[in-house]
């Protein structure tokens, strides 16, 4: 790519990064090439003292950074003229999924515990043209039943056990380099399946000259449904973020590998610091993340009141899903927020009570 030419995505830009030959057809919506976003208010309001940086993964094709793999997963399963792709999902993998299958012309099959269905967390996936299975069970046992699938039915598993997901996903590290002109001291976000923590861990150290200044890895989990914090998987996991509401990951050692190597940490938020981060930095910085992205800045805000950040310093706060996927939980939030009016004299008076 030189410079000047339009962003061919994560693929035609990361080419020599990845594993993929020159023949392999590409299935790109473009995604990648997301805003790194300066959060000056916010650091200021929580007293973190180094510099906060959002990464705004939610402005990818589907509003995730699940896209980020899905283009590579989906060329190569065209590549390989397998008849579709299957895929578990709490909602934004399988929304990722059933896009890219739609361009590839390719069929796309999503697994969904029948409670994530129920609160219309498909209509997403299903507008692309996915054909979506109500699992009455929870994100495990979708997973656990569409690698059965997968190995009977030669369609292609694409979760973040496909090792093609990480390879994608690792790219999101290349942007944050590119942005900042190095890598940054600390890199935060949540851990569901604890894919994306894997992949950006391994995209800082194969990166460019990181070798001696690679970041310190923060991951963060929801209370009810913090499997790397207990040691262990939890059989029936809770959260308000719901795209990491992971009770038995997938990526166990890639996680803990990120978080040793790096010298980084993981930490758990109750729902209540995940609301209160959710419309603090929406309220400061304009910026509409899902709750999972807010899990991770209620760990920071955390972090931060325990004086762990220090001046100099920078974080990059991994913005990994957009809130509109869920606007109905910010609408039930702040209902009190809404003045019904019937003219402009009851605006006026609004007004002048509005400091
Ligand atoms: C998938 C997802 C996560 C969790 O990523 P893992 O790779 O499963 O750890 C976090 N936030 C959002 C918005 C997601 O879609």
């Amino acid at each position: 790519m030189k410079h000047g030419e339009p962003w061919p995505g994560i693929i035609g830009k990361y080419r020599k990064y990845l594993p993929v030959t020159e023949e392999m057809p590409v299935v790109t919506l473009l995604e990648g090439n997301t805003p790194l976003v300066c959060a000056r208010r916010l650091a200021r309001q929580v007293g973190l003292r180094a510099e906060l940086y959002i990464k705004n993964d939610a402005l990818n094709p589907t509003g995730s950074f699940k896209d980020r793999g899905m283009t590579l997963m989906v060329s190569k399963a065209l590549e390989e003229h397998v008849p579709g792709v299957i895929c578990p999902s709490l909602g934004n993998a399988s929304a990722s999924a059933a896009a890219y299958a739609a361009r590839a012309g390719i069929r796309c099959i999503a697994l969904a515990p029948e409670e994530v269905v129920i609160a219309g967390q498909m209509a997403q996936t299903l507008i692309y043209g996915a054909r979506v299975c109500a699992v009455r069970g929870n994100y495990d046992d979708c997973a656990a039943m569409a690698q059965e699938i997968a190995v009977e039915n030669r369609f292609v598993l694409v979760n973040s056990l496909n090792p093609y997901a990480l390879h994608g996903q690792k790219t999101a590290a290349f942007e944050i380099c590119d942005q900042l002109g190095q890598p940054p001291t600390y890199v935060a976000l949540p851990v569901g399946d604890g894919g994306f923590m894997a992949a950006l861990w391994q995209g800082f150290k194969e990166y460019g000259n990181n070798k001696n200044r690679a970041p310190r890895m923060l991951g963060f989990q929801g209370n009810g449904a913090a499997p790397f914090i207990a040691g262990h998987a939890i059989p029936d996991p809770q959260t308000l973020a719901a795209a990491i509401r992971i009770g038995r990951p997938a990526n166990w050692q890639g996680v803990l590998d990120a978080v040793e190597e790096s010298g980084g940490l993981l930490e758990k938020v109750t729902d209540d610091e995940i609301v209160a981060a959710y419309q603090l930095i929406a309220r400061l910085e304009g910026l509409f993340l899902d709750p999972s992205g807010a899990a991770a800045l209620a760990g920071l805000v955390k972090l931060a009141g325990q004086g762990f950040f220090k001046p100099g310093e920078n974080v990059v706060l991994l913005a990994t899903g957009h809130g509109l996927k869920d606007g109905y939980r910010a609408a039930i939030q702040e209902p009190s927020e809404v003045l019904y009016v019937d003219n402009a004299e009851e605006i006026q008076r609004v007004l002048e009570n509005v400091h």
